[in-house]
Formats: structure tokens, C-alpha cells, sequence
């Protein structure tokens, strides 16, 4: 058994959007145990997709296309599949009424000899529509010689809405012994991916689970996944990798699945009744808005500033001149004495800052572009700093220096628990 991903517009081959259909939909069809074979691009061009169904239906079981559904005349999906099996398309009573509702919902109305409108309830025939319970196209699908072709409409909200209520229980029920794969991500921080896949070699090598490391922005991603007709199997089968990843790797895997760093730094604060107030320099708000992100943040989030020009870094946080005006514009007893100074004025246990040259110009010899000091401060533990260098953009430096200032809070908090509170 095995799959095609047709995305078809020509937006996709100018590069004008990025295919996150075919994302979703080769993550949902592993998630069901349907192996993807190929993902196609074609433009909104008749000869090529009428091609490319071709093509596709001589290789795959289940096709799946999104795109081109929609009114215009640019919109050509269903006539190029109904070429492709040798078949016409007719105006479908269900697929109209379903359009009609659409309109409702949206509190419009549609005329009946809307012939732009009516074009979108041609369904081929044989075949069957899927209704949309987000936007207007509605989808369809026929079923031909044991093969599944199914039509989606190109706006994700739809495809997925339409994916998850109608595609999924359709193909679990046309095609059988499907065995369904399981996964769980571990998130992980402070490590390169080379040292995680150091780290993991053995694991790495295994087949079911397999386990995989995605690089991130500062972060490493490790994809468990366990195939069983077995669901509690599975599981069982992930759970003891995660046992073992965790335990070699130990407070470096700080979440699960969604659970983002912030997340992690929010609960270790809480439980233990500790506060936080961040000075931003380089990192603009960046810090400040990750962890606001977070529900329940102002239970230990107390205060947070973009302490950007010299004269605010003295006049607010008490940074004296001589530290700010030093040749090295960007320095440690910055970093330190601003995380001190947020910690003070806020009367938080812990202060987080943030300095450094995010360029593209500046920097000097020995700090250049992508230096940034991380300073945290702890009112018994004291003050401390970090370097870093990063390269790339000004918004890669920016995002970059966040992850890593929450890393080192992360860090602190779960190093050494007693000295923590
Ligand atoms: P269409 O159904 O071809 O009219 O597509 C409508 C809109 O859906 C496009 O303008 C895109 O914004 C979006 N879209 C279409 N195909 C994709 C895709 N493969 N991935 C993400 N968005 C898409
Ligand atoms: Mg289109």
C-alpha cells in the first residue's frame, strides 16, 4: 500500500507559499501506517496535472491532492482527474447543499444559477463529495480498481478540518491491516544534534521504535515512533526509550511533544515559589514574550523591560556609565549587573539579561556580530555570566540568544535543586 501527495498551484512553484499540505498530510498518513512514496508539485496547468494524475494513478493505491477547488477558471482539479480516469463530471444535489449551507453559515446567500459556484459541485462520477465544514469548496473523492483518489481544497484550515473528520475514518476503512505508528517527540536542550546522536548511537541504529533527531533553532527534537496494531504496546515499547533516553541524558530533555522550555522554566518556578524579572537588551522582548506565553506566568513572572539605548541601561537599572560606555560596549559586568538590577527592582529571587551585538553591523575584533552576554542573577547563589557566539541573521541572533537565556535559567533551576529556592 502506498501513497502520492499531489499539491497543485502554481503560488507553490513560484516558491510565493510554502506546501504545508503536504506537511500535514504525510505526517497524519504515518501517524495511520500509510507509507508516502512521492509528494508532487504541479502548477495550475492542465497538460501537467492531467500528467500527473496519470502518473500517479499508475503508481500509487491512494492519491491525495489539494488545491485547484476552488470557483475560477484557474481552478482545473476535478476536470483533470475525471480526464485522467476517462470519466465526466455531474452536477452533484448534496455537494450544492452543502455549498448553499456554507454561504448560510457566513450569514450570505447564493444565487442558484451561480455558475462559478455550481462548478465547485461537480463531483466525478462514480464518485462521492467530502463535505468542508470550514470554507465553501467542498472536496470528493472516487474509489477506482481498488485505488482511493481524494480531492482536498488548498486552504489548510479546511484541508485539515476535512482531513481529520472524513479522510482518516476513509482510508482506515478502504485499505486494511494498516498498522498505525505512534510517536512521541522529546525536546532537548544544551546539546548539539552530533552530541544527542553521540549520545544515542545505539538507539539510533534501532528499527521499532525508531529514533531520530531533528535540529531546531537551539533545540533538538527526538522522535520516538513505535509501529503496533497494538496501541498499549506502543506505547509500552516508547515509554521504555524515553526511560532510557532521559536517563542518559538527563535534565538536557526538558519537554515533551508541545511542552516548550518557557513551559518547563514556568512549572520549576512555581513548584519551588520562585520569581523572575528580565532586562532585554539584544533579545527586544523576545524572553518576555515566551514566558508571558505561558498561562499562569503571572504566579511567578514579575516584571520585564527592553533596557535597549545606554542611557536607559543607567538611568533605569542603575548600570553605572563607565560599564556602559567601555570600548566593549557588550560586556559580562553588563549583562550581570542588568540581571542584578531587574532582580532588585522587581523584587524577584531571580533576574534574567540579555546583551550583545545582533549586527549586521557593529561588534569589534574580539566581540563580533553575534556576541551576547546572558546574565543571571540569584539572590543567594549570586551573579553569573555566559559568552556566546552565534552566527546569521539579526532575527536568527535575536532567537537565538532567547532560547539559549532560557536554557541557562532551565539550567539553573534543575542543576542543583537545594541551592535553588
Ligand atoms: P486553492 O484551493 O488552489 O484555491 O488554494 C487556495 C489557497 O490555499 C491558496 O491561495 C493558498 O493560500 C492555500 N494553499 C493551497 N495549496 C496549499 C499548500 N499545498 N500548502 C499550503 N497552503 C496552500
Ligand atoms: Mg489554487
Amino acid at each position: 500500500m502506498q501513497a502520492e501527495i499531489l499539491s497543485i498551484g502554481t503560488e507553490l512553484l513560484l516558491g510565493e507559499i510554502v506546501d504545508t499540505n503536504a506537511q500535514y498530510i504525510s505526517s497524519r498518513l504515518r501517524d495511520i501506517g500509510v507509507n508516502v512514496y512521492r509528494r508532487i508539485t504541479v502548477g495550475d496547468n492542465p497538460e501537467r496535472l492531467l500528467a500527473a494524475f496519470e502518473d500517479s494513478l499508475g503508481r500509487a493505491d491512494l492519491v491525495i491532492a489539494t488545491g485547484g477547488l476552488g470557483p475560477t477558471d484557474d481552478d482545473v482539479t476535478a476536470q483533470c482527474l475525471a480526464k485522467a480516469l476517462g470519466r465526466c463530471l455531474r452536477f452533484d444535489q448534496d455537494a450544492w447543499d452543502s455549498i448553499r449551507q456554507s454561504y448560510i453559515r457566513r450569514g450570505r446567500t447564493v444565487d442558484e444559477n451561480n455558475q462559478a459556484a455550481r462548478k465547485q459541485a461537480q463531483v466525478i462520477d462514480g464518485g462521492f463529495f467530502i463535505p468542508n465544514p470550514v470554507g465553501t469548496a467542498p472536496g470528493q473523492g472516487v474509489k477506482v480498481d481498488g485505488k482511493l483518489v481524494l480531492l482536498l481544497p488548498g486552504p489548510p484550515s479546511e484541508m485539515q478540518a476535512m482531513f481529520e473528520n472524513h479522510v482518516v475514518p476513509l482510508i482506515t476503512k478502504s485499505f486494511s491491516g494498516l498498522t498505525p505508528i505512534y510517536c512521541v517527540n522529546l525536546n532537548i536542550a544544551g546539546l548539539g544534534e552530533s552530541q544527542v546522536g553521540e549520545a544515542l548511537a545505539d538507539l539510533l541504529r534501532s528499527s521499532n521504535p525508531t529514533v531520530a533527531p531533528y535540529a531546531g533553532s537551539g533545540q533538538v527534537r527526538l522522535r520516538i515512533a513505535a509501529q503496533s496494531a497494538d496501541k498499549s504496546r506502543a506505547l509500552a515499547m516508547i515509554s521504555q526509550v524515553e526511560r532510557e533516553v532521559r536517563r542518559r541524558l538527563g535534565h538536557h530533555v526538558y519537554g515533551k511533544d508541545d511542552e516548550t522550555l518557557e513551559m518547563a522554566i514556568g512549572k520549576l518556578l512555581s513548584t519551588r515559589g520562585l520569581s523572575l524579572a528580565v532586562a532585554e537588551s539584544v533579545t527586544g522582548g523576545l524572553i518576555c514574550h515566551r514566558i508571558t506565553g505561558v498561562p499562569g506566568s503571572s504566579r511567578y513572572f514579575k516584571m520585564g523591560m527592553v533596557a535597549y539605548h545606554p542611557e536607559v541601561k543607567i538611568a533605569s537599572l542603575g548600570i553605572p556609565p563607565e560599564v556602559v560606555y567601555r570600548e566593549q560596549a557588550v560586556n559580562p559586568e553588563l549583562a550581570s549587573g542588568m540581571a542584578e538590577s531587574v532582580r532588585l527592582l522587581a523584587g524577584a529571587t531571580l533576574g534574567l539579561a540579555t546583551t550583545g551585538f545582533a549586527g549586521p553591523d557593529g561588534g569589534t575584533e574580539s566581540e563580533p556580530v553575534g556576541t551576547v552576554y546572558i546574565g543571571l542573577s540569584h539572590k543567594k547563589a549570586g551573579n553569573m555570566t555566559e559568552r556566546v557566539v552565534f552566527s546569521g541573521s539579526r532575527h536568527r541572533i535575536k532567537l537565538l540568544a532567547a532560547q539559549r537565556a532560557l536554557y541557562l535559567l532551565y539550567r539553573f533551576l534543575t542543576e542543583d535543586s537545594k541551592n535553588r529556592r
